[in-house]
């Protein structure tokens, strides 16, 4: 309470603040091969405001009043002692207030509340501080970023958050840059580059921080980079260590935290060759890093292959460590500890960087307790292993699955033979988009349940014939256009769409079964939040934001909150009133590539923060979303050749930003009704010389054709007179 009055002396001059703040970087980031700081550097002063340090994230159990990092607490549970709001009083949520991020792409970051103020962040890894009781804006920082870097962007230029500690907010830009900001200014404080900008590398992922070390990884696997982690000094953005999670291309030393154990465990289960050596393997740390406050250790979730197809990857096999695995260092100096692979081998983008849960549960003699660590990967597997050790416990199927039957008694996955695709498409279950994606799973100690948004999306996998290396574009080994029709069958969508199923599932670690699932009619569903007030939280991309009894999983409340919320939300307390917030936004990976059937709308600045409070009553104001004019651009002019060789080109160059089947859902422009595409010359200048580069549309003469890009263009135009005649499906938003 001292602190929050504190902070509301301070929230009086805020207006004059946000002006001094909204300014762009001015300084100049530094690259971070510097070496370490040579001795120990003096503790730093304890700032008055935002004065989070390690003790008091490790305590926030103790003080639900806050939010103080990305999963709630260290142990990452996503689950609040609050019970203000409970089964019996939910009905009565209403908006608190909202707050308009002026995005029109994906939100999807879980806002940070550490006395009285709230950081969340926007797509572009822009950060804005609010009054968390009122919404009102205190500053924002724009990280002046370049829009062509969202070509590099697998999954939408989202952004999960941000981290707190010691008068600093810690955010990790699109384009690889790590920074400090001022808490109470919003002033950039240091500014570090962590990767290598000449590569496909991107951030969207929350930063932590432990004892003065603030942790980041990376992402960028689909097109080409080698993964790691790395932990940079909190004051000052020098770089303490690195762990590479794949070997150097030469399989030599880094002079990094790696080095041991690469040496010793990972390099001989590579091929010396294949496309791994000159695409850098992957094993990007997107998402999931915990720190083990008993085991003084980080415990860190590990991408997928790059390329995803082993066959290209790794020619001669192996299990290509530690690719989608979990693994612990030692939270000083980044040494291995131990690992567990998810997926040997990986072949078809299973990471597993998904929430890692650690917890106390009681599985030994008579009811004492084993802390362990909890993940379900995009595999579809639900893993308890040992926290202190890595080893397996247990582990069962979380969804239907095609690609394995179980798994044997050391976790190892029992795989289905024709896993291992070739040129002919197999089509499986969990698909690359995974039986869990990043949304936030939760678990509440109280009931020793996790709440997975677990999704069934199938997908074809086959071997790219014409796989090459495409330095700066979709590099997978894998071909996007297997059982693409030129001219999908009157259905084609609805049945595809009958194929998707969310769910959220209460999961029982202990007796490895579902307690209660709900199930979605959209794949896509949202992160989730538990309470002690016996209430599970939960949105969906459709909008429907939800909260269940925790013990049943009966729907208890529900509010339309008119654009995509898929974001973990959070709670908190201010003066005795508990506040439920989430992010919303139209975007994702999902909305991206598979958004096929919504309503064919353009949405814009739709991304909000909305919070919610027992008795609110404002309005979220409906999004501006212009009906699209379903008009074809140009004659249907191609051939069914050309068509053909356009289906191929599209599903393997286009369709992960513009939509399978050349629908948009929205988030980037529907081709088939752009004027660009009715106008050869305006498409060529467009596709082939990049004009629209600076908005993220880059030039793709590496890769194609004159002749492709018409075709492609050929196909377009006969997807927009196919689809002219069809109504739009519907959805939300
Ligand atoms: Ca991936």
């Amino acid at each position: 309470m001292t602190l929050r009055n504190t902070c509301g002396l301070w929230l009086a001059g805020a207006a004059a603040l946000t002006l001094a703040a909204c300014g762009q970087a001015s300084q100049t980031p530094e690259a971070d091969d510097a070496p370490p700081p040579e001795t120990e550097a003096a503790a730093p002063p304890q700032p008055d405001f935002a004065a989070v340090d390690t003790a008091r994230i490790a305590a926030a159990d103790e003080t639900p009043d806050e939010w103080l990092s990305y999963g709630g607490n260290y142990d990452e549970h996503r689950h609040s002692g609050l019970t203000k709001v409970d089964t019996d009083n939910v009905g009565r949520l209403g908006v608190a207030w909202t707050y308009d991020l002026t995005t029109n792409r994906g939100v999807e970051s879980t806002p940070i509340v550490v006395d009285g103020v709230m950081y969340v962040t926007s797509a572009w890894s822009v950060v804005h501080a609010l009054d968390a009781e009122t919404g009102e804006e205190l500053w924002v920082y724009e990280p002046d970023v370049d829009y062509a870097v969202g070509a590099k962007a697998c999954c939408d230029v989202v952004n999960r958050g941000v981290a707190v500690y010691n008068g600093k907010v810690y955010v990790g830009v699109i384009d690889g840059r790590l920074e400090a900001l001022d808490a109470q200014t919003g002033e950039l404080v240091w500014s570090t580059v962590t990767v290598d900008q000449s590569k496909p590398y991107t951030i969207t992922g929350a930063p932590r921080v432990v004892d003065g070390k603030v942790l980041i990884g990376n992402g960028g696997a689909e097109l080409g980079v080698r993964g790691y982690l790395s932990a940079y000094d909190a004051e000052t953005g020098k770089r303490v260590w690195r762990f590479y999670t794949v070997p150097h291309p030469e399989k030599k030393a880094d002079n990094a935290a790696s080095d041991t154990a690469l040496a010793k465990l990972a390099n001989d289960t590579w091929d010396d060759e294949g496309a791994w050596v000159s695409d850098g393997g992957g094993g990007t740390v997107w998402d999931s890093i915990v720190y083990d406050t008993v085991n003084d250790q980080v415990i860190f979730g590990v991408g997928n292959g790059s390329p995803w197809n082993r066959d290209v990857r790794s020619p001669s096999g192996g299990d290509n460590l530690f690719l989608s695995s979990i693994v612990a260092v030692d939270a000083d100096t980044g040494e291995y500890n131990w690992h567990f692979q998810t997926t040997p081998g990986d072949n078809w983008d299973y990471t597993a960087t998904q929430t890692i849960i650690l917890a106390d549960l009681p599985l030994g003699e008579a009811g004492a307790t084993r802390r362990v660590a909890m993940q379900a990967p995009k595999n579809g597997f639900f893993y308890v292993i040992d926290a202190a050790t890595g080893e397996f416990i247990s582990g069962e199927n979380f969804v239907p699955m095609t690609w394995a039957t179980g798994l044997d008694e050391n976790g190892r996955p029992l795989e289905v033979a024709e896993a291992r695709y070739g040129s002919t498409p197999v089509m499986q279950l969990p698909g690359a988009l995974g039986a869990h994606n990043w949304q936030p799973m939760a678990f509440n100690p109280e009931l020793d349940l996790a709440y997975i948004p677990a999704q069934e999306i199938p997908q074809a996998y086959a071997r790219d014939p014409r796989f090459s290396d495409m330095p700066t574009k979709w590099n997978t080994g894998v071909d996007f256009s297997a059982g693409q029709p030129p001219e999908p069958p009157e259905g084609t969508i609805d049945a595809i769409r009958a194929t998707l199923k969310g769910r959220l599932i209460a999961w029982d670690p202990l007796a490895q079964e579902a307690r209660w699932s709900v199930e979605h009619d959209n794949a896509w569903n949202g992160g989730v939040l538990s309470t002690a007030g016996g209430l599970v939280f939960q949105g969906k991309l459709d909008g429907e934001f939800a909260a269940y009894d925790a013990a049943t999983g009966e729907k208890l409340w529900s509010h339309d909150v008119k654009s995509g919320a898929a974001s973990g939300p959070g709670t908190y307390a201010i003066d005795g009133e508990q506040y439920v917030t989430i992010t919303t936004g139209w975007g994702s990976a999902y909305a991206l590539a598979a958004g096929m059937g919504y309503d064919e709308t353009v949405p814009s600045t739709v991304g909000k923060v909305v919070t919610f409070k027992l008795g609110g009553n404002e309005i979220i104001a409906d999004p501006d979303l212009p009906m699209i004019e379903r008009t074809p651009k140009a004659e249907d002019f191609a051939s069914a050749e050309m068509v053909q060789d356009g289906t191929v080109h599209y599903a393997r160059n286009c369709a992960v930003c513009h939509g399978q089947l050349a629908i948009s859902s929205g988030v980037l422009p529907d081709l088939r009704w752009s004027a660009i595409a009715g106008d050869a010359e305006a498409w060529n200048s467009v596709v082939m010389d990049g004009t629209l580069s600076a908005n993220g549309m880059v030039a793709f003469d590496d890769v194609l054709t004159p002749e492709q890009s018409e075709a492609i263009r050929g196909y377009v135009i006969r997807q927009a007179h196919i689809g002219a005649g069809e109504e739009p499906t519907g959805g939300q938003p």
